[in-house]
């Protein structure tokens, strides 16, 4: 029997692995589980490797949890360790390495240890933040020598024991003594949550008890149907050969769709499309991404790409890893070059982590690309779902919105689609104004400002469709984008306004009338509310119209937003009421002598205005509804 100190030139980092490394204890069964399969990997390519001449067998690796001893046990039939390589391995390299991580841990703030993402680094010695006591019994694949088994225990002290053991079956076992204020992880469903989470996809089967599955028994009952029977079989864990690692040239698309549903079972929509990522230099990268089916209002999930390892699971927050806009994404990335010990304000500035998502942001730009070329109609087909996507990057990343020009469509109250280059062409002979400018009109309401659009569609111009959560943004993009060109959403003035073609033309009412009549237009009901603004139009514009100005009204919605000016938020919603200076009826009424019918007929057109633009409520309705009966009645 040999007995030693694993490190006397240190303190005892023992009793900081229990107690202060980690909020999140389960991690110490993936670092133990991912130590058996690497052992089996390893042999498994001495075994190609002609390096290993012996029986590989049945490679599945055991969990086996005892309640009544608090043990639970990894089992592998991997390469094994010789008593000096336990030595070497054990208490030399990995307890310096978690010594170094203890190290590094310490020296940092709370909030950079819960950032520390995925916690790689503590390796083997994770084992202590739950057990009072690990044995490791082992015994090489080497032959010959000192190849004898062995068995190394320590106790959580830095004091250890190796002594030769009679174990014949070639591998390594763990065996945890649970420590007794962490007996929940000798819960079958507690080992059995951490299996499904870590160990998922791992590239060998991992067993954990049994399970009950209904099996056919080969007879046949009286109806002639299978017979089936229920047969308790070795439960496997893992899925070892996901979708992600295979070759995109064996895989249908049926295979990607299963694929989806394996990684979300709950969510019942199929996805619109996948990327399979596969590069191994200069960087090693694969993965696979979907575009999910995204529902209006629904609030986007954000932790649904899943970032694994070489297929070990690390975490379910990828921030800092894709660019912000494809965290809405979901599938798998796999990627052993990204550092996973560290925070991850660092994260962001690896160079390797730039470079992967760099190329993350390229191949989804290279896929939308392609669906766009190779089928217009089912892109467009697509597009509702996918807008948000690709809105959410043209504003928020310079570089996708260079690739995304050509690809992004947007869409006009009659339905069709079109390209920036196409609606430029589409609009530029009729909505390009007096200064050369060319002016966009959009509606967010199709319902609400009906009357606007018929309006704008009578002067034969367009108006598109924006009434996506993120468009107010996007037009702002746009207006810097796109050289010589603005915005306006049509019912931000009267139509000849927003699109101006030529001079005003003369008002029939002097300045002398207007200062007359607009005392007579705020007196009305809610009037005051409202800013009197007199325009010189064509007599056959309507007399009074209420807009709401663009500058005043995007301020507002990016306030709602979040885009600071929190104050603007909460201020009220301001309107203009404009009076068409050369419409018959407003000279009616400028030379009413009675004033009472001059109030009436006053009232009864901005009323009407309001009407147009649901904004008639209340009292004002009522008042409306009686002032029109009474009107037709004289
Ligand atoms: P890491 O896995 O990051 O190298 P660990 O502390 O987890 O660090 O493990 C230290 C070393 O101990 C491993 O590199 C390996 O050589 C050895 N080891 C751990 N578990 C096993 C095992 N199940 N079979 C064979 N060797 C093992």
């Amino acid at each position: 029997m040999q007995k030693g100190t694993i490190n006397i030139q240190t303190e005892n980092i023992f009793p900081i692995i229990k107690k202060f490394l980690y909020s999140d204890h389960d991690i110490f069964l993936r670092e133990i589980v991912s130590n058996a399969v690497d052992a089996t990997q390893k042999l498994k390519t001495l075994a190609s490797l002609g390096k290993f001449k012996g029986e590989l067998g049945d490679l599945t690796i055991h969990i086996e949890v005892d309640k009544k001893n608090k043990t639970i046990k990894v089992i592998d039939r991997g390469i094994g360790m010789t008593g000096e390589e336990v030595g070497k391995y054990i208490n030399e390299i990995a307890f310096s390495s978690a010594e170094e991580f203890v190290k590094k841990y310490k020296g940092k703030s709370e909030d950079d240890k819960n950032a520390l993402i995925g916690h790689f680094g503590l390796g083997f010695y994770s084992s202590f933040m739950v057990s009072e006591k690990v044995e490791i019994l082992t015994k090489t694949y080497k032959k010959g020598g000192s190849t004898k088994a062995v068995k190394w225990e320590c106790d959580g002290s830095p004091n250890y024991t190796l002594t030769e053991t009679d174990k014949t079956d070639r591998g390594t076992e763990i065996i945890l003594h649970i420590a007794d204020d962490s007996l929940d992880f000798l819960e079958e469903f507690k080992i059995l949550e951490l299996l499904k989470k870590y160990s998922r996809f791992l590239p060998v089967p991992i067993q954990f008890g049994t399970e009950k599955i209904s099996e056919k028994t080969g007879k046949k009952d009286k109806d002639g149907n299978d017979e089936y029977k229920e047969v308790e079989k070795p439960r496997i864990i893992n899925n070892t050969k996901p979708t992600w690692t295979q070759k995109p040239a064996d895989l249908t698309d049926e295979d990607y769709k299963n694929f989806y549903r394996e990684l979300y079972p709950m969510n019942f929509d199929d996805p619109l499309f996948h990327i399979h990522l596969n590069v191994d230099y200069p960087f090693n990268l694969t993965g696979i991404l979907y575009f999910p089916k995204v529902k209006k209002n629904i609030e986007v999930q954000r932790d649904k790409i899943q970032l694994y390892s070489n297929q070990v699971f690390v975490t379910d927050s990828v921030e800092g890893i894709v660019p912000d806009f494809l965290t809405l994404l979901h599938g798998v990335l796999d990627s052993p070059d990204i550092p996973l010990n560290v925070s991850r304000s660092y994260l962001q500035s690896d160079s390797n982590v730039k470079k992967i998502s760099n190329h993350i942001m390229k191949k989804v730009a290279d896929k939308l690309e392609e669906l766009f070329k190779n089928n217009r109609e089912d892109y467009e087909k697509k597009w509702d779902d996918i807008k948000v996507f690709i809105i959410y990057g043209m504003i928020s990343e310079e570089k996708f919105y260079d690739r995304a020009k050509k690809i992004f469509l947007f869409k006009n109250t009659d339905g069709k689609y079109f390209t920036f280059e196409e609606y430029k062409k589409h609009i530029e002979k009729t909505q390009t104004d007096k200064d050369k400018k060319l002016v966009y009109l959009y509606t967010n309401d199709e319902k609400e400002q009906h009357a606007f659009i018929e309006s704008a569609k009578g002067k034969s111009y367009d108006v598109l469709i924006m009434d996506g959560v993120l468009d107010n943004h996007l037009v702002n993009t746009l207006e810097q984008k796109l050289e010589n060109s603005s915005f306006s959403r049509v019912d931000a003035d009267i139509i000849d306004k927003l699109i101006k073609k030529e001079d005003e033309q003369p008002s029939k009412l002097t300045d002398k009338d207007k200062e007359k009549l607009k005392p007579v237009f705020e007196k009305q009901g809610e009037n005051g509310k409202y800013a009197i603004v007199f325009e010189s139009l064509s007599e056959k514009d309507q007399p009074v119209m209420i807009t709401q100005p663009e500058f005043m009204r995007r301020m507002k919605d990016m306030s709602k937003l979040g885009g600071g000016m929190d104050y603007m938020g909460t201020m009220p919603d301001s309107y203009n009421l404009v009076v068409n200076t050369n419409h018959p009826v407003i000279s009616t009424i400028l030379n009413e002598k009675d004033e009472k019918r001059q109030d009436e007929l006053t009232n009864q057109l901005t009323d009407l205005a309001k009407l147009s633009q649901n904004l008639l409520k209340g009292k004002e309705m009522t008042d409306f509804i009686k002032r029109s009966i009474d009107l037709i009645g004289k």
